[in-house]
């Protein structure tokens, strides 16, 4: 299925669509405000070290202090501990290699490596003579992977002592374009040395390229013919990084100049709606529900509305499949990772579950993102663990309900009105009024004033005061108060 890529930049955002086979498959927000730490390189300093977890706090000019592992400190003596290696106030270069997720900050490594479009960098990877070279797993051919080797071992320049490895896109990449990469990396980070010389700790000395710069550099590869810009001065900005970088991408970033906004020509606006939203409708009538909590994913499928028993087994099948791409497609989308949980509607056929799983399988196997699928479990579940990278859409896009306080749920009209009575109650017993007056949202005055009026009747009697409710419009339906008069 061949891609296309829309990006639609504002001074507040970059929004990148992948669109393929007129849906869209994946969708990327970049805010100004938060965007990605991972890659920056940081020259830190040393905050506090803690050699119960053998880890340091690094200052790294964040919110939140940026965690550093031992197993993360390279280039020491194995086994040493950290106490030993580092102490307060010392200054460490490292890049961040997880974006501070939730209340947790971001994890660093002084390993640095710097991403080309062919090539990753790893400035000061071996100790050893020769600079080491790696070659991407996916490139799954030894023969390949060993001339690929000795390729690049002629183009590294004598008293390199960093190393490089090859990503799957080098494989097919001429000399030239290698060395292009390699030059580029190599002038990078004697950039970022220069940088690191003169900076006082917490300083940042290289920051990741943006997303629209990502995605163009990553255009290059051939199933992404095309790339759509929605604004003018972005093109222009693409277009030279693109330019300077990978010239064969050039001609393949369009501007887009018609009247609609782009993201609504294709869709997109709405689709992102639908990737927000907790249920998803699929053809067959079914529907998916994900619920995301901060443990895991989980993921209900269900029939819709009435199944005749005739054909009962083959439409709970056929539901299934469809779900089975759809969550592919949801988990994509919305970028949920971690643990997640599948509750496919329950199927009586061993073939038939094989075949559900397989689907999932298929379908999955178009995300890049590093993915665990296991079988049905005893209980029916299919449980898959998908990699966290950034943070997922809904995370970037939302945040918790304040009304109901992330629950999702709130209190009935008629639990909040059997609440207030009790209260009534209590209030009459501790203090002395000679009227109560209920505030309170809307619903909760109609059912105090109508359906159960004979109750607030009763709890009147039984005070021996009167009892008033009046509507307060700024409420939400759990807040009230009792205000003695
Ligand atoms: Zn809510």
């Amino acid at each position: 299925m061949s891609e296309e890529i829309l990006i639609n930049v504002t001074p507040q955002e970059t929004r990148v669509a992948v669109v393929a086979g007129g849906a869209v498959q994946e969708l990327l927000v970049e805010r100004a405000a938060n965007r990605g730490l991972v890659g920056n390189v940081y020259m830190g300093r040393v905050a506090r070290v803690l050699p119960g977890m053998q880890s340091a706090f690094v200052e790294i000019g964040l919110a939140r202090a940026a965690f550093l592992h031992v197993a993360d400190i390279k280039g020491g003596e194995p086994g040493k501990p950290i106490e030993r290696i580092l102490t307060e106030g010392q200054a460490v270069l490292a890049q961040v290699v997880k974006d501070p997720i939730g209340t947790k900050g971001a994890r660093l490594s002084t390993q640095v490596s710097i991403a080309g479009r062919l090539l990753v960098y790893l400035p000061a990877a071996s100790p050893g003579e020769a600079p080491h070279i790696g070659i991407s797993q996916r490139i799954e051919d030894e023969g390949g992977r060993q001339a690929l080797r000795e390729r690049l071992r002629e183009l590294v320049p004598a008293g390199e002592k960093g190393g490089f490895i090859v990503r799957t896109l080098g494989e097919s990449a001429g000399e030239d374009e290698l060395r292009a990469d390699l030059d580029y990396l190599r002038q990078l980070w004697s950039a970022v040395q220069e940088r690191a010389a003169a900076a006082t700790p917490p300083a940042l000395l290289y920051q990741d390229l943006s997303r629209a710069q990502r995605v163009v550099r990553d255009m290059a590869s051939a199933d992404t013919p095309r790339g759509v810009v929605g604004s003018r001065e972005n093109i222009q900005k693409l277009a030279a990084f693109a330019e300077a970088y990978m010239p064969k991408v050039r001609g393949r970033i369009e501007h887009y100049s018609g009247e609609r906004p782009l993201f609504d020509l294709y869709n997109v606006e709405t689709e992102i709606e639908r990737a927000l939203s907790r249920r998803v409708e699929l053809k067959s009538g079914g529907t998916l529900v994900i619920d995301q909590t901060e443990a895991m994913t989980t993921i209900d499928v269900n029939t819709g509305g009435f199944v005749g028993s005739r054909n009962f087994d083959d439409t709970v099948f056929k539901t299934n499949l469809e779900a089975a791409q759809a969550i592919a497609r949801q988990l994509r989308l919305r970028n949920l990772g971690g643990i997640i949980i599948v509750d496919f509607i329950d199927m009586e056929s061993d073939e038939h579950r094989a075949a559900v799983l397989d689907e999932l399988k298929r379908a999955l196997a178009r995300d890049r993102t590093r993915m665990t699928v296991s079988g049905f479990t005893a209980l029916g579940l299919v449980e898959m663990t998908r990699k966290r990278t950034r943070e997922s859409l809904a995370h970037v896009l939302c945040e918790p309900c304040p009304v109901c306080e992330g629950r999702g749920e709130l209190k009935t009209a008629r639990t909040v009105c059997y609440d207030i009575l009790r209260e009534i109650l209590r209030e009459a017993r501790a203090f002395h009024a000679k009227e109560f007056r209920v505030l309170a949202a809307q619903p909760v005055v109609d059912l105090l004033m109508e359906e159960e009026s004979g109750a607030l009747a009763m709890l009147s009697d039984f005070i021996g005061k009167p009892v008033s409710a009046q509507v307060e419009s700024s409420y939400n339906q759990e807040q009230y108060d009792i205000v003695l008069m």
